[in-house]
């Protein structure tokens, strides 16, 4: 029999070969088949691993400690655990494995190479067993002695309490399952990040590019907001560049580990990629997307003029009949909880609870964030996550909103997924029905998900369709879908983002810091909508979502934030953080971007948006020129809107998620109401049907920036009834576009018809 090797080089490795080598060592090895530039590497394989455990003496020992081992028991779990780990540590690598392993490090740069080490798991039945990342990876590993440790670390990683934990719920021995190490040469990037090689949303044949300055974990976990690339594979050209500014980058310390470093004020604002190496990365990814059939998610990094491609792997948020979930084909999905689909996309992962801000330090790549409500200051951590469930909410709040803008799925509202799911559980979440299930189910089939990725051609509709947008990180996406312009930019999430309140700026006379934060994300948005209005809404966070930020303790107990103070009723009343806003609008209007307009929230009564005008103009705003509108989202203003409109709103815009709780007297965040939450209640409607006739009449832009526009049957109900522009999340354009087209086209088609009959 052949004897099976220590070692692996990605040349001689195959896709038959997972067993030896674990998916991401196979899956490395086909991507330098294919031809991509994969930095060099070897596979510690299982085999080796194997050999490990037999000569010395652990393979008996070992798993004595998970005999009867109940793993819900969280005490006993983490002792064996440690023991087994401690165990696998302790001993010393049999020499000739020693001497492989330093003999192939030798031949890789003379031994003096630095190296990423990344644990593979394999299962028999499971080509990766790495479930959601829990086996480690150790970076910038130089010299033999600490390359053999960091192998041994990620071999006793598979003896994690989470591994230990997953296995047993997924019925697999312990004894059964392998590791295999990837050693590979650590890619000092000067820049370095992350490709889309399809329109991850629309499926349109263009490549998303996202890179900043040094390692590319900074793109990856969201630590820094990178430069965005649209790359358009008909024309072969860069067709959207969002040049960011890079304040972070992550680099390489020591012989050991990494560290966040600034970025020098000079090259903060620069462009990372030149338009030749954005074609030439584009390129990569449509080799890997042609090799695997599917749009893939790629790795890059470059160096000097030497370009690198890290990983590959499918995209997972293009939405198609291909992902499905087995459970709906009729396999055993047991289904643990349920909720409203909130942010489309299936995912699996372990879930982590989260329970307060604290609790994020535990989120790991790739983890299922199950928490009670999302907060602002959980935001980083809702970046790195696969899904997100919570106990609490609707459609429209915070976790909603930001999944959405992340493209992560998301399941809202359902009661009781902190109570139900279990720390370290595997399940798969499916953000468009609603249901969070047992295990890891499979997905999709690959080349159904291709093909359904397949977008037509622009369509062209008369009724305008714009974009909401809450981060700015969500800008390019938002961009890259076409549509035509932000028909609603919330902006207290800029400032949600930063952990203190308004009032904390204005009390330690941090008023410019605040200015600018507004500045620089408002215009991330402009840039990437040049030419193309962008309403940017004044501040409207109720008091509940300052609470727990520096300064939040200054905020007013409310018994029922939603209707209390916030929105335009705030700041009219708080000047200070009116005019800091303002100041922002003013800097901007001052450099050029005529594409901002100004939309104000929770307005009930005429009186208060020229109260706001006055105050502005006292500013220095010219009030006559500048684009000021209107959100209805409260009753009494759909009722005015004809006094609004003579006291000079120039676009009114119906905030339904607020229009239907304040006319229907249903909370939205409340999931015991949630089914008596009805967009379309006749007097829900009627109130819009009434408002958008009195703006024609006037010639007054009316839109809908609520939750309601994002969905085709209401959509169709409202360009039917006239209204002049819709805007919708991210996730919905090209389904609300083609619901515009076609209502139009009806509309047009009946009308042709009724002359001729
Ligand atoms: C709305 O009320 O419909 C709206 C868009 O505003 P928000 O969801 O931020 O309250
Ligand atoms: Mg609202």
């Amino acid at each position: 029999m052949k004897e099976l090797p220590d070692i692996l080089w990605l040349e001689e490795i195959r896709k038959e070969d997972i067993a030896a080598v674990g998916g991401k060592g196979a899956s490395l090895g086909e991507m330098a088949v294919i031809g991509l530039p994969v930095p060099r590497a070897f596979v510690v394989t299982s085999h080796a691993f194997r050999r490990f455990l037999i000569e010395t003496g652990l393979e008996d020992s070992i798993f004595e400690n998970f005999e009867n081992l109940n793993v819900e028991d969280n005490h006993a779990l983490e002792q064996a655990a440690e023991k087994a780990k401690e165990a696998v540590l302790r001993v010393s690598m049999p020499s000739s494995l020693q001497e492989n392993i330093r003999l192939a490090y030798q031949r890789m740069d003379e031994g003096g190479l630095i190296v990423a080490v990344r644990s593979s798991a394999t299962a028999e039945d499971l080509p990766d067993a790495s479930f959601a990342g829990q086996q480690e990876t150790y970076l910038n590993i130089k010299g033999t002695d600490n390359l053999l440790k960091a192998i041994q670390m990620c071999w006793a990683s598979l003896y994690g309490a989470r591994a230990i934990y997953y296995r047993a719920k997924q019925g697999f021995d312990d004894r059964g399952v392998n590791i295999a190490v990837v050693v590979q040469q650590l890619v000092n990037s000067e820049k370095a990040g992350v490709m889309f090689t399809t329109h991850p949303v629309t499926g349109e044949p263009l490549t998303i590019i996202e890179g900043s300055w040094g390692l590319g974990e900074s793109v990856v976990s969201g630590s820094v907001s990178p430069d965005k690339y649209v790359f358009d594979q008909r024309t072969g050209k860069v067709v959207d560049r969002l040049i960011a500014n890079k304040k972070i980058e992550i680099i390489a310390e020591g012989t050991h580990g990494t560290k966040l470093v600034p970025v020098p004020s000079d090259r903060q604002d620069l462009q990372v990629l030149s338009d030749e190496e954005v074609a030439k990365l584009a390129m990569f990814g449509k080799i890997a997307e042609n090799h695997y059939g599917i749009p893939q998610d790629v790795e890059w990094s470059i160096v000097g003029s030497s370009f690198f491609i890290l990983q590959s792997r499918p995209i997972t948020t293009i939405k198609s009949k291909g992902t499905e979930t087995a459970a709906k084909a009729g396999s055993a999905g047991v289904i643990l909880v349920q909720g409203q689909g909130a942010s489309p996309g299936i995912a699996t992962g372990a879930v982590v609870i989260v329970r307060d801000a604290k609790d994020t330090s535990e989120v790991k790549e790739g983890d299922i964030m199950v928490t009670k409500m999302t907060n602002p200051d959980m935001v980083p951590a809702m970046r790195k996550v696969a899904a997100i469930v919570t106990d609490e909410g609707g459609m429209t709040c915070h976790a909603a909103i930001v999944s959405r803008e992340l493209g992560t799925p998301a399941v809202v509202g359902t009661k009781k997924a902190t109570a139900v799911l279990k720390p370290g559980q595997l399940v798969t979440v499916d953000g468009e029905k609603g249901f969070v299930y047992e295990g890891a189910l499979q997905t999709a089939r690959p080349a159904e998900k291709s093909q359904a990725a397949v977008v037509a051609s622009p369509i062209i509709t008369a009724t305008s369709v714009k974009v909401n947008v809450s981060i700015p990180e969500a800008a390019a996406r938002a961009a890259a879908t076409g549509a035509d312009g932000v028909g609603l930019l919330r902006i207290e999430h800029l400032i949600l983002g930063l952990s203190k309140t308004p009032g904390w700026f204005i009390t330690n006379h941090k008023e410019e810091d605040f200015v600018q934060e507004l500045y620089d994300g408002i215009k991330v948005v402009l840039d990437a909508f040049y030419g193309k209005t962008v309403w940017v809404r004044t501040l409207d966070a109720p008091t509940d979502e300052f609470r727990n930020m520096a300064g939040g303790e200054n905020e007013p107990i409310e018994h029922n934030p939603m209707l209390g103070w916030r929105g335009i009723r705030r700041d009219l009343q708080s000047p200070d953080q009116f005019r800091l806003q303002v100041e922002a609008f003013k800097r901007l209007w001052e450099q050029g971007y005529d594409n901002l307009g100004v939309m104000f929230p929770m307005v009930s009564h005429p009186d208060q948006f020229v109260a706001a005008k006055k105050m502005m103009q006292g500013w220095g705003v010219d009030v006559d020129h500048a684009t000021l509108g209107v959100m209805v989202e409260i009753p009494s203003s759909a009722i005015l809107i004809e006094d609004f409109i003579k006291a000079g709103i120039r676009f009114a815009s119906f905030g339904t998620n607020d229009l239907i709780q304040y006319t229907l007297a249903i909370d939205r965040n409340n999931e015991n109401v949630a089914d008596m939450y009805q967009p379309k209640h006749p007097a829900v409607l009627r109130l819009i049907h009434d408002t958008i006739q009195v703006c024609r009449k006037h010639g007054v832009e009316c839109s809908i920036c609520g939750q309601a526009g994002s969905e085709p049957a209401m959509v169709e109900w409202l360009v039917e009834h006239g209204i002049t522009s819709v805007s919708a999340n991210i996730d919905a354009i090209a389904k609300i576009r083609e619901t515009v087209a076609r209502t139009e086209q009806r509309i047009i088609l009946d009308s042709a018809r009724a002359r001729n009959a």
